[in-house]
């Protein structure tokens, strides 16, 4: 097991730099542009993708640091340099940690590659569990997957909404519903290859914040796809499902909270890298609001002679460390396979989304008029920070998760 530490290693404080070097002079300096044009910033992914930054090999590195903390470093400091770029360039990564998370090793090395293309052709990749009824009870979900056993082929009929890349995906990962009856552990998620017939993208969101990242429906008719994309292989689901069943013969519940399922699978491992993000942005505003309180004079002296501006970038300071620390041991336990037995996944999420959207709100507040207008950048921190409290389960969802594993306990 890897000790705890908060000092990074050499090598973690270098990539550490060279990120902040891109966020810096690549990132903030294109950051007001796309936001504005709310366009699919590929050229940013392209030169990401020219230095390694957008590559299979970065992430799996920083995926398998035994530390854990690669991952929320990394995510840090490109969501410092702007969340909406920063989203364009780590969104493939959720389909890329779905097929980590319940794929085979086959699958793996078939489709994690496919999904970050190549730096002169860069592709991105879809997770799509999210439907127009089923956000938060991912156990409502509609979409079929059925099986054509004759020409071993999986049928997808369905739509999915808010999905990252959605419709400009190479490849999709969709989770579906196998047995219905079986609620979340009747579920399944599995690869749409690039280019299958059947598979569009229906409505593009126009958004509050993050708006250089694209979010948009996904409609499956009659998507057909070989049997190896079902993830994790058919024996395995076959064992699922019967288990299932068993259980629901016996009375057990298969609806939500009924327990692990493919979306909350992926859910679980990417908590502690999307509070990482929020930390990004709250760190970003609270150093804007700090040197505007500086320099800023009012009364004839600088506004952080105020105790009330001082205290609240106090507390602003305060809140982004604590975050950071949960995110971290969050981390540190999921590399160091520690079970998550009070759900510190879900708290350092939860606190990290909560802290961004605070502390943006508090830097626009110190910037005063300015903080208010497009001049300044804390105005799409603060937008960009509110999709913290809400994707990747809100933060009434990771309550709910940190109630139920504390007190044991079907909290509802
Ligand atoms: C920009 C963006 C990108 C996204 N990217 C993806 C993606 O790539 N893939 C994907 O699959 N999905 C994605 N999503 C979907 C996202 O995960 C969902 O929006 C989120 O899970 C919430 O679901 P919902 O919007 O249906 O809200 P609902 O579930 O309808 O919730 C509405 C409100 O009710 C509250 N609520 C619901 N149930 C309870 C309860 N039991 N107790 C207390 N409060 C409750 C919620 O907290 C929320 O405040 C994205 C969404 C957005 C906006």
């Amino acid at each position: 097991m890897s000790p705890f530490s908060l000092e990074l290693g050499e090598d973690q404080l270098a990539v550490r730099d060279w990120l902040h070097g891109f966020a810096a002079d690549v990132m903030r300096p294109a950051a007001a542009e796309w936001d504005e044009r709310e366009e699919t910033p590929w050229p940013i992914i392209q030169e990401a993708a020219k230095i390694g930054i957008y590559s299979l090999d970065f992430y799996a590195q920083q995926y398998f640091d035994p530390s854990g903390v690669g991952i929320p470093v990394a995510m840090e400091e490109l969501f410092w340099g702007d969340a909406g770029l920063g989203l364009a360039i780590v969104g493939t990564t959720l389909a890329a940690v779905a097929v980590l998370a319940n794929g085979t090793d086959e699958q793996i090395g078939t489709w994690a590659p496919q999904m970050f293309g190549t730096p002169d052709d860069v592709k991105v990749a879809a997770f799509c569990s999210s439907e127009p009824d089923a956000g938060s009870d991912v156990s409502a979900l509609r979409t079929r997957a059925v099986y054509d056993e004759a020409k071993d082929e999986w049928v997808l009929n369905g739509t999915k909404t808010w999905a990252t890349n959605g419709g400009i995906a190479a490849v999709h990962v969709v989770v579906a519903t196998v047995d219905p009856a079986l609620g979340a552990r009747g579920q399944a998620s599995f690869v749409v290859p690039p280019a299958t017939p059947g598979l569009s993208q229906g409505q593009k969101f126009k958004k509050h914040g993050i708006r250089a990242s694209h979010t948009a429906e996904v409609v499956l008719d009659n998507v057909r796809v070989p049997g190896h994309c079902l993830l994790g292989g058919k024996e395995k689901l076959d064992e699922r499902l019967a288990r299932a069943r068993e259980r629901a013969a016996g009375g057990g519940k298969t609806g939500s909270g009924a327990g692990k399922n493919a979306a909350m699978a992926t859910f679980e491992a990417s908590r502690p890298a999307v509070g990482a993000q929020a930390i990004g942005i709250a760190r970003a505003a609270y150093e804007v609001a700090l040197d505007y309180a500086k320099t800023r004079v009012q009364f004839g002296r600088p506004i952080i002679d105020n105790q009330g501006v001082a205290f609240t970038l106090a507390d602003m300071r305060t809140r982004i460390d604590a975050a950071r620390l949960l995110v971290w041991r969050a981390s540190w336990m999921a590399a160091n396979q520690q079970p998550f037995t009070a759900a510190e996944g879900s708290m350092s999420k939860l606190y990290a989304g909560e802290t961004a959207k605070w502390v943006t709100a508090q830097a626009m507040q110190i910037l005063g008029g300015n903080g208010f207008t497009r001049e300044y950048p804390v105005e799409r921190m603060h937008r960009d920070s509110a999709i913290y409290t809400i994707f990747e389960g809100t933060s009434e969802i990771q309550r709910l998760v940190i109630a139920r594993t504390i007190s044991g306990l079907p909290i509802r």
